[in-house]
């Protein structure tokens, strides 16, 4: 199953096939900003990414009211590489974050990262992303960490969600 676009979403949350409920759990690897002081968040973040980045990271849609799952994958969601998931979920941050700037030796710098966070979609407006992983903890994966003082950065290979080879 590859990853699902936005006539394909819109048509799973409009209604349960099989128990006529309209509110799902929506599950999705979504981006994240982070200020970070001597490598420790000194903020919890916020959420930065748009309304694609949001479908392309979905990999699992669950009803609320049977729990009847319409979209659910174990490969990547973003480069569809087979148990990218599973994986991504599993370990920790690829590239660490420094303590301090290697160019200019500040120690406030800003992550982004790719987190897998939930959302309840509803008659009503769909709710703001819950993290399921913070900063630190398995499946939070640092891609980009730049300096707030000079333009020193640092980019995660591949893909951002499960690491794979770019396609
Ligand atoms: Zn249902
Ligand atoms: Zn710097
Ligand atoms: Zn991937």
């Amino acid at each position: 199953m590859g990853h699902l676009d936005d006539k394909q979403y819109a048509s799973m949350i409009a209604g349960c096939q099989k128990c006529d409920r309209t509110s799902f759990e929506v599950s999705s690897y979504i981006t994240r900003e982070i200020s970070v002081m001597l490598s420790e968040p000194n903020a919890d973040g916020r959420w930065v990414h748009d309304d694609a980045t949001f479908v392309a990271g979905i990999y699992k849609i669950r009803c609320l009211g049977c729990g009847h799952e319409p979209h659910a994958t174990l490969a990547c969601p973003r480069c569809e590489r087979r148990d990218g998931l599973a994986e991504a979920l599993a370990t920790s941050s690829r590239i660490s974050v420094p303590r301090m700037c290697p160019s200019c030796k500040i120690t406030a710098l800003t992550v982004t990262a790719s987190a897998p966070a939930r959302v309840r979609t509803g008659t009503s407006q769909t709710t703001a992303p819950t993290p399921i992983a913070r900063f630190g903890e398995p499946g939070f994966h640092v891609v980009k960490i730049m300096c707030d003082a000079c333009d020193w950065s640092r980019v995660a290979e591949g893909c951002p969600v499960c690491a794979g080879p770019a396609t």
